[in-house]
């Protein structure tokens, strides 16, 4: 069915509206009933989140629900299931270990080069496997109001350390333009920080938020990266590739995460579809997530082998630019770690010491090691004098750094 015959009574001009979009989100069981059947699980899910967790989908994101099938990829993203309220084994309220490194309450700095930026605790679109789900899914934060954000402002800028600045949350975009370029603008006057991001799923959840006039602040804040989050190729329709194909040709590059989802994505066949179609919306696969060990979504989680196995299968069969990382963000703060099929085979000798590789096939190769090993570049403490002069060495540079 056609949104006009799901949605009867909205206007077209309605329908773009992002604000319309976000004011009109489902978020109850009867709300979903009008628009599809719902399953006896699906009910036993609402009646188990009420009062725990938040619930809501934009009229555009439900309607990209396939009515039939309760297995479909947007259904297990928007439905709260009852499988939510079984432990699994390791389940955390604070997964990856978050709130021992938040200096501040926006601020979460686990990397030293890097910081987490909290704008805000709301999003249009809440997914059943949100990892910042004690964030986003409880009214216990309390937002992030203009003090919180003038203090993580204020935190960035004392720490010259940081060069990356992750606008996040919650769903940044689900601000006003207005507060978002504020936020934007505090960071970009630092001087220390070289690159944003805003993580967002906007895009996908909300594509109609992505406006000419949006697209052309983030654009004024450059380097700036989009960061967005699509799960499956249901999700690229042609609303999603506007709002994509518009940040990029603002001059925002956009790059993907998507989540492994158990019985939804974990398929190579799905992700390399999906990450094909993101790279025709010119939008570039960054990782893919291991599912993190967030209270509530142990349903939705893989077998560590399930993700490395699928990046095995698609090596080889799609280009590079269309095989994300796997990422494992250790449990309890450890910060994140990549996973790799394993290509090295054994050391040997032909003709030369070297080592045995293997390719997709299963064939082996062999690689010889060179004739030299030494890999110091003689030039690093040239261009590099400040560096030097820091170890004790030919003095040179101001001590400024770049
Ligand atoms: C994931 C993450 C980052 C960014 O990591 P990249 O590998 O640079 O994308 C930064 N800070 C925190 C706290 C994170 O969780
Ligand atoms: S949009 Fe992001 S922050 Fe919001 S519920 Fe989904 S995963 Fe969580």
């Amino acid at each position: 069915m056609t949104w006009r015959e799901l949605f009867p009574g909205t206007t077209e001009a309605e329908w773009r509206d992002w604000r319309w979009q976000q004011r009109h989100a489902l978020t109850t069981a009867a709300d979903f009933e009008r628009l599809f059947p719902l399953t006896d699980a699906e009910r036993r899910g609402f009646a188990l989140a009420a009062g725990h967790t938040r619930v809501a989908a934009t009229p555009y994101y439900a309607s990209l629900v396939d009515r039939d099938h309760p297995a479909c990829p947007i259904r297990l993203q928007v439905m709260p299931s009852a499988a939510e309220a079984v432990p699994a084994p390791g389940d955390l309220d604070d997964p990856i270990g978050e709130e021992p490194h938040r200096p501040v309450r926006a601020i979460v700095h686990k990397y030293p080069d890097r910081a987490l930026f909290l704008a805000v605790d709301r999003c249009a679109v809440y997914c059943r496997h949100c990892t910042r789900r004690r964030i986003t899914f409880s009214d216990d934060e309390g937002g992030f109001d203009r003090a919180a954000v003038e203090e993580g402002i204020a935190w960035v800028r004392a720490h010259r350390e940081v060069r990356d600045v992750i606008v996040s949350g919650g769903d940044p975009l689900s601000l006003s333009d207005q507060k978002l370029d504020g936020i934007l603008a505090g960071l970009r006057a630092i001087p220390h920080v070289q690159v944003l991001r805003v993580a967002t799923r906007a895009p996908v959840t909300n594509p109609m938020r992505v406006t000419d006039a949006l697209a052309a602040a983030l654009r004024r804040h450059a380097p700036l990266f989009v960061v967005t989050h699509f799960n499956h190729p249901k999700e690229c329709t042609p609303e999603a590739r506007e709002a994509c194909e518009r940040l990029v040709d603002h001059g925002v590059p956009v790059e993907n995460q998507s989540v492994l989802l158990r019985g939804l994505n974990s398929s190579a066949r799905i992700l390399t579809d999906l990450n094909e179609r993101l790279l025709t919306f010119r939008v570039r696969p960054y990782y893919l997530h291991q599912g993190d060990l967030a209270a509530g979504t142990g349903h939705l989680r893989t077998p560590l082998a399930a993700g490395v196995a699928i990046l095995e299968a698609m090596r080889g069969r799609t280009s590079g630019l269309a095989i994300p990382h796997l990422a494992v963000d250790l449990p309890g703060g450890g910060g994140k770690v990549t996973l790799q099929p394993q290509y090295l085979a054994g050391e040997g000798e032909e003709g030369a010491r070297g080592h045995w590789l293997r390719n997709g096939r299963g064939e082996r190769y062999f690689y010889p090691e060179p004739p030299e090993q030494d890999c110091t570049c003689p030039y690093e403490a040239v261009y590099y004098p400040a560096d030097a002069a820091a170890r004790g060495g030919p003095a040179g540079g101001d001590g400024e750094g770049e």
